[in-house]
């Protein structure tokens, strides 16, 4: 099942959730969870990577880069030699980038429709992108991470060690925010949920 359809499912708002009615107050994201019984301390990184990718939740988005700045910082204390602070904005910002969008970056060239337009007016298959998508290849995230920080290539690979580690980090917190809600959807039918 996409994230967007579980998160909708729960009735889930993210952080970013802001009722312009008056009256009820605001439920924070760990309430709007336990109201279904799901728990938000089980993996906080991990909802907040499901709340970027299935609401594209801006608050969630900056807290994200907050808690993946903590762990790349954890990460590069193994490192040899001198590296910018930029360095961590841009490992941040790749990671990120592909924990939350894993089937690939949208094609700028079609905009995801998969479909370009010829000069004679002809529909055309994009020939820059799979399905619309255009997907993380050590070229790809080479590119997402020289837009923060442009360095040489033979650089970048020394980078990417970090990369790899930081984008399981992410990837291994979602699965499990992923499984307490597929867990509570199999749970579902003995109806001790009322959404
Ligand atoms: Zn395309």
């Amino acid at each position: 099942m996409r994230v967007e359809t579980l998160l909708n499912k729960f009735s889930i708002k993210g952080i970013n959730y802001n009722p312009n009615s008056g009256g009820k107050g605001l439920l924070s994201a760990e309430e709007q969870l336990a109201l279904v019984g799901l728990c938000w301390q089980k993996s906080p990184v991990g909802w907040l990577v499901l709340f970027v990718e299935g609401l594209r939740d801006t608050k969630a988005l900056k807290q994200l880069h907050l808690e993946t700045r903590k762990e790349a910082l954890r990460l590069m204390k193994s490192w040899r030699g001198v590296y910018p602070d930029k360095a961590i904005t841009a490992l941040c910002a790749t990671a990120i980038a592909e924990a939350t969008q894993q089937s690939g970056q949208v094609c700028p060239e079609c905009n995801g429709s998969a479909i370009v337009v010829d000069k004679h007016r002809n529909r055309c298959k994009c020939q820059c992108c799979k399905a619309g998508r255009i997907v993380w290849t050590q070229e790809t995230r080479f590119a997402y991470f020289s837009q923060v920080l442009s360095v040489t290539y033979s650089r970048f690979k020394r980078y990417n060690v970090v990369l790899s580690k930081l984008m399981c980090w992410l990837i291994d917190n979602r699965t499990v925010a992923v499984m307490a809600m597929e867990k509570q959807v199999e749970k579902e039918c003995t109806c001790c949920l009322n959404i």
